[in-house]
């Protein structure tokens, strides 16, 4: 089991209101990626969800049961950090078993225990190294090995792969989409990188300044962004907003068109520029378009190579059911 809800959870340092109160469900199983800019606030909910911080007022609740005064250790779930945090003359079989150890569990539990977490992150032929003669991810590995063995009732990790470099990241990306769907136990993920999020989710939780701005699964929040924070912050690249004359034509203060969703023709179209710098990258050509429409360039992805010099002149064509509408506060006109 691992349900968790926070009710009316606020945070304050001092006098400096960090997480205004705030409501959250997390269902059993599910996996759960809270994302936002950096300082919005991210580690703080999770550490106050892993009672590593006291809440300032309201209520965690796991499985149902009160847990908001609980110590860490009582909480029954279990944190991955970035940095790995092993015992370096230990070997990886000992630092897998040191929690277990810990709680003076049977030797023969904890063997059973540590063979099935070897076999869940494949390092079943790495149990008699040291963390010194591993790679970065299979340190991490290691590392939530750790967490695993405790058979908590949530994992909760924080930037895991932060540390680890760009192709590494994407591979300890499905390890641990793949590891979910193994123990289908309840994980919170922490990123700041919203790819991560829409990759590994169930639900994405989207933060700013401690708020949360959206919940919903990751195909909900391209489709339907509730507003232009959401819009901008959600999709590779990113939606291109605009404001002015053009969206008034639109009864809006801005709408959205998401790169994807404009057809590019050399001919003709609804909005017309000059192509800036362009990205070729095989499977996609990105383009930064120059237009009256905003002092931005609109970026616009073509799939597959697409033959374009600086200075073209090019048509584009919004998909009208894909464009997106907000008022004056930002918030999407239904
Ligand atoms: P994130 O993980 O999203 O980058 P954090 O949760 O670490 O953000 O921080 C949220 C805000 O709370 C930041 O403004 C940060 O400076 C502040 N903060 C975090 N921890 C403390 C602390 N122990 N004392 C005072 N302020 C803190
Ligand atoms: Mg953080």
């Amino acid at each position: 089991m691992g349900q968790i809800t926070l009710k009316q959870v606020r945070k304050a340092f001092g006098d400096v209101e960090v997480i205004p109160p705030l409501d959250l469900q997390i269902d059993d199983g599910e996996f759960v990626v809270f994302v936002g800019p950096s300082g919005c606030g991210k580690s703080t909910l999770l550490r106050l969800i892993a009672g590593l911080e006291d809440t300032s007022s309201g209520v965690i609740e796991i499985d149902g049961k009160d847990a908001t005064g609980l110590p860490p250790a009582k909480r029954s779930l279990a944190m991955v950090f970035q940095s790995y945090a092993l015992y370096p003359h230990m070997t990886v079989r000992k630092n897998i078993a040191f929690p277990m150890k810990m709680a003076k569990m049977p030797q023969e539990e904890q063997d059973k225990r540590i063979a099935s977490a070897a076999a869940a992150l494949n390092l079943t032929d790495y149990l008699d190294r040291r963390p010194g003669q591993l790679s970065g991810g299979q340190r991490q590995r290691v590392a939530i090995g750790r967490a695993i063995v405790r058979e908590p009732a949530a994992f909760l990790f924080d930037e895991p792969l932060s540390n680890l470099d760009a192709a590494l990241r994407v591979g300890m990306r499905l390890e641990i989409s793949e590891l979910h769907k193994k123990l289908a136990t309840t994980m919170i993920y922490v990123t700041h990188d919203q790819v991560e999020a829409m990759t590994m989710a169930d639900k994405i939780v989207v933060l700013r300044a401690g708020h949360i701005e959206q919940v919903g699964s990751p195909m909900e929040l391209y489709r339907n962004p509730r507003n232009t924070f959401v819009a901008g912050f959600i999709g590779s690249p990113k939606m291109n907003l605009i404001t002015g004359a053009e969206a008034a034509k639109h009864n809006a203060k801005t709408i959205g068109i998401r790169p994807e969703h404009l057809m590019i023709s050399r001919e003709s179209g609804t909005w017309t520029g000059k192509v800036g710098v362009a990205e070729h990258l095989g499977s996609d050509t990105f383009m930064h378009v120059h237009s009256d429409l905003s002092d931005e360039p609109l970026t616009v992805r073509a799939t597959g190579e697409f033959e374009i010099k600086y200075g073209d002149t090019i048509h584009l064509s919004p998909d009208m059911d894909k464009l997106h509408k907000f008022d004056a506060q930002g918030l999407r006109i239904a």
